[in-house]
Order: C-alpha cells, then sequence, then structure tokens
C-alpha cells in the first residue's frame, strides 16, 4: 500500500470552527497504526460545517479483519487472566486522559461530525461518564454464591467471550463507541472496532489514548471501512460477538449475518420519536424542551423528537415551539447536517409534506451560516398526518412533525402503529395522564416532560421494535452481560453424614 500510516498521536489542531484538515484516518492493529493490506481505494473525510474535505479513510477488507483478529487472539490470554479489578484500572486512566484531552476532543467530534461545540462537549462528557462505568465494573462485577444444600456451593462469574466486534453510526463519533468498550475491555475481551467511514478520527485518538491508558497492545483494535468490513466481521468464526448502532436497515442485515455464524449479537437501530403533549402542559418548559429535542445535533440523534402528537388545543404551546424554533441562530446553535445527501434527503421530507398539504410553520430550506456546508434550519410542519413520509419515517434532520388529534388514545395509537419503539415522551402537569401515557407507548425509552429521555449510567440504553434486534440494552449492567457469559461453579469440599444424592 502506497499510503504511510497516519501518526495520529497529537491532539487535533483546530481550536475554532475555521475548516482544519489532518492526517488521514489509518486502522490501529496490534498497538500501531497500519495501512490497509492492500488498496480498496479511500473516502473522503468532509467537515459538514464546509463542506470540505479535512482528511481521508483508507478502506480495509477481509484481509485487515484477519489481521485484526490475530493481533487480538495473541493478546488475550494475558488480558482475560487479569483480575477485573485491575482491567477497570485502564478506564481510570483513560477517565483522566479523556478530561485532559477535553477541549481537543471535543473540536475534533465539532469538526468531522458538524456538531456546534456545545453539542460536541456534551458528547465527550457523556463518553467520559460511560467511561465512569467501566471504572465501576471492578466493584460492581461481584457475580453470586450460595450454599444451595448442605456443604455444595453454587457460583456464577461472568467470563470474557474472547474476540468482539462494534460497528457505529456517524451521529456520535466518540460516545457511541464507549458505548461498547468499557463493559467489553473491562470484561475481558478483545475489540475489534469499525467506526463509521464518515467520522473516523475521534476513535483514532481514541486508540492513543487507550495505549497511554495502559491497555496491552491488541486489546483494542480498529479496521476502518464500509459494508465489506462489517461482513467480514459478521462472518469470521473466532468473533464471538457483535454490537452495532445505526440505521434500522443495516441492523437487521448485522443481526441476520451475525446470528447465521452463531454470534451473539445486539443491534440498535432508526428512530421515528413521538412527543404526545396535552393542554395542560406548562408551556415554557415544553416549548424549550421540545426544541431543543428537535433541533439539538441537528436532528440527528435517534433521540431526537420527530412528530409532536397535539391532543386537542395545544396552540399555546405549538406557539411557543414556533416562536423559539424561529429564533435559532444558524451556525451557533444549530449545526449542518453530515453530508450533501443528508440535505438533499431532508428537503425531499419537506418539499413532500408541504405538497401533500402539510402547512411548513417555520422553514428551514433555506437556512445557511457558511456556504459551502450542508444546512437545514428548524424546520416545523404543522399538520401532517401519520401516513405521509414526514408523519411516519425517520428524516434525521431538524424537522418536527406535528399532527392533530382529539383524544388521548388516537395519539397513543398513533404511536404505537409506527414500527419504531426507540423513544416516547409525554408533556403534561398532570400525574394521571403521564402514568396513562407510560402505561401504554410501544417504546423502550419513555419521558415525562424530557423530550430526550436518554437513560444516562448505570441505566440501560435500548429501545423496542424495529430499533433494536437482541436481547437486553447496550449500556449500563446489561452491557456488561451482553460481552460477558455466565460460568456457573457448583463445588462440595465438606463431607456430610446426612447426604442425599442432591447434595
Ligand atoms: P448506517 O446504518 O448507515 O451506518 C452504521 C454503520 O453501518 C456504519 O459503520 C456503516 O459503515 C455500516 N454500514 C452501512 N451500510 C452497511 C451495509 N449495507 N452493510 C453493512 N454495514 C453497513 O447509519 P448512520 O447513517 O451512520 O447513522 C444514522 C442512523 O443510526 C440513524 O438511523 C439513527 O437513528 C441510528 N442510530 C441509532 C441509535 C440507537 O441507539 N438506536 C444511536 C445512534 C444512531
Amino acid at each position: 500500500m502506497n499510503a504511510s500510516p497516519s501518526s495520529f498521536t497529537l491532539p487535533f489542531a483546530a481550536n475554532s470552527d475555521a475548516l482544519c484538515t489532518t492526517s488521514a484516518a489509518v486502522n490501529w492493529i496490534g498497538g500501531a497504526f497500519v495501512a490497509p493490506q492492500a488498496d480498496h481505494g479511500r473516502l473522503p473525510i468532509h467537515n459538514p460545517r464546509h463542506g470540505a474535505v479535512m482528511a481521508e479513510v483508507h478502506l480495509s477488507d477481509r484481509a485487515d479483519v484477519d489481521a485484526a483478529v490475530a493481533a487480538a487472539q495473541a493478546a488475550l490470554p494475558a488480558w482475560r487472566a487479569l483480575p477485573v479489578r485491575d482491567r477497570a484500572q485502564v478506564m481510570f486512566r483513560l477517565r483522566e486522559l479523556m478530561h485532559r484531552e477535553l477541549d481537543a476532543l471535543t473540536w475534533l467530534v465539532s469538526h468531522e461530525n458538524g456538531k456546534i461545540y456545545a453539542e460536541a462537549r456534551a458528547e465527550v462528557e457523556k463518553a467520559i461518564e460511560c467511561v465512569e462505568f467501566g471504572c465501576s465494573l471492578g466493584n460492581m462485577g461481584v457475580g453470586e454464591q450460595l450454599d444451595v444444600s448442605k456443604g455444595v456451593n453454587c457460583q456464577t462469574t461472568q467470563e470474557p467471550l474472547g474476540v468482539v466486534a462494534g460497528v457505529t453510526p456517524f451521529n456520535f463519533p466518540l460516545m457511541v463507541p464507549l458505548w461498547m468498550l468499557p463493559q467489553a475491555l473491562v470484561g475481558g475481551n478483545a475489540f475489534i472496532l469499525k467506526p463509521s467511514e464518515r467520522v473516523p478520527l475521534s476513535t483514532q485518538r481514541l486508540a492513543v489514548l487507550l495505549q497511554q491508558a495502559g491497555l496491552p497492545d491488541g486489546i483494542f483494535n480498529i479496521v476502518n471501512g464500509a459494508q465489506a468490513v462489517v461482513e467480514a466481521l459478521c462472518d469470521h468464526p473466532t468473533i464471538k460477538a457483535v454490537g452495532f448502532v445505526g440505521s434500522t436497515k443495516v441492523a437487521k442485515l448485522v443481526y441476520g449475518r451475525a446470528a447465521a455464524t452463531g454470534k451473539r449479537a445486539l443491534c440498535l437501530g432508526g428512530a421515528k420519536n413521538h412527543l404526545i403533549v396535552v393542554p395542560d402542559a406548562d408551556v415554557a418548559l415544553s416549548a424549550e424542551n421540545i426544541v431543543a429535542s428537535f433541533s439539538g445535533c441537528a436532528g440527528q440523534r435517534c433521540m431526537a423528537a420527530s412528530v409532536l402528537v397535539a391532543v386537542g388545543d395545544c396552540d399555546k404551546v405549538i406557539d411557543a415551539v414556533v416562536a423559539k424554533a424561529g429564533q435559532i441562530r444558524m451556525g451557533a446553535e444549530l449545526g449542518p447536517v453530515i453530508s450533501a445527501a443528508a440535505h438533499a434527503r431532508i428537503k425531499g421530507y419537506i418539499d413532500g409534506a408541504e405538497k401533500m398539504g402539510a402547512v411548513v410553520r417555520v422553514d428551514g430550506r433555506g437556512a445557511s451560516a457558511d456556504p459551502g456546508g450542508w444546512w437545514v434550519g428548524p424546520t416545523i410542519l404543522d399538520r401532517v398526518s401519520p401516513d405521509m413520509p414526514a408523519g411516519c419515517e425517520e428524516i434525521f434532520g431538524p424537522v418536527l412533525s406535528i399532527v392533530r388529534v382529539n383524544t388521548l388514545d388516537e395519539a397513543i395509537a398513533i404511536e404505537n402503529n409506527n414500527p419504531y419503539g426507540n423513544a416516547s415522551s409525554v408533556y403534561t402537569t398532570s400525574g394521571a395522564v403521564a402514568r396513562y401515557v407510560m402505561s401504554k407507548v410501544d417504546a423502550g425509552m419513555c419521558g415525562v416532560n424530557v423530550g430526550v429521555p436518554v437513560p444516562r449510567e448505570p441505566f440501560g440504553f435500548g429501545g423496542w421494535n424495529d430499533s433494536k434486534f437482541g436481547h437486553g440494552n447496550m449500556t449500563g449492567w446489561d452491557g456488561y452481560l451482553f460481552w460477558t457469559r455466565p460460568r456457573k461453579v457448583t463445588s462440595k469440599w465438606a463431607l456430610q453424614a446426612d447426604w442425599t444424592w442432591m447434595s
């Protein structure tokens, strides 16, 4: 391969929104940056704010996955032999290093993904929280034991799976990989990450930080690329589990392909999140929260509000949402979307809804903060029906569709008829309404007066229905259970005079 390996060892030099280029993203195998074994081409990595190339990523294939598996297998015996408390020490040191580099990591996330600085900083801080959960596993992972009859003891311990893999999306370049890594690594596994080819830079830096934190070489590896790498990870007989986060279409593919080779798989998919608002909702609190939910991170969050279902006369809240959204400053408070293709897709949903009779109350189609970038301003579509594409499909942009109904049960039925089931929220000052909605909606993560109801650590993150394939949650204790397997040991050391065949 003609490319020279990257030396992504210095913090990214950016300290403003100005375009800043950097070295190419290559693989990280056995504790070193290495170019792919053969030339499979490169993809540009764009800064979405400027629509300009900031770096390239070298694409890999099966042979590079094989090399990563070999490095992981070589390093695994010594790593899994360490007590869990020793493995957790790496997370304590990683936390310190991430705090030290908080600003540099923030700029890196902001530049490759397009998030405004404050959102990128929140992502890095949330990523650190995930690392903190990994720190706690040294104390939490005690297992269970019981004398089940006289002189006979049963004990459960969580054991590593071996070599495992993760595949991640573009919208949280640092946090989503860290949904998986702390539990998988402290659990005693060796990990191969395939980050999104659109945002592979943050994890290049994470690899170096993990090494500096004392993680043995080969225990964390990165293979960059696209579909070919993901398929190779799913097919590889040595890899025992695959964690995936991305769109529903790909989540389903990965779930099926990983299961075909007997792997454990947990695949989080897309979303169409409904917020139900009723007339007694607190106007100011609800409006602020709803706008933050649908426009934050340019709507590119799997937890973003997408449909506001207004029950009865909620015009006070809707008018406040419209007024607040109209004040958002492009570039300072709302970043660009990831690509030209995303821009065209989002605009297509807005155009289509308008043609079908929706009223465009706030129109983000002409908004921009930089002529080169991919900008969509906050957009509010009123009088959308649930069968319009904007009313039922994932848009993944800063667009809120308002559907108007007469009863709470109609609102709940609209939410429950949608195939996704990631998040659902209700805005009300009535405990009875909140309780009723929370007991009826068909979604895995629910909010009361909270538009982005992310269960923070130590609670587990994961939706239902077409938003998740597989059992359990990606974060929290469930994550630890996903990346480990229980060993049951039954022991008898004492001789008993009154033994039976059960003892
Ligand atoms: P994506 O599905 O296009 O890509 C995700 C990963 O899959 C990437 O690493 C990509 O290289 C790989 N991939 C893409 N096509 C593939 C194929 N045909 N075969 C195998 N691998 C393939 O998703 P994205 O555009 O990067 O991210 C946005 C999506 O992710 C949205 O749908 C969003 O809702 C979802 N998401 C979900 C969650 C969640 O927790 N449920 C969290 C974040 C993002």
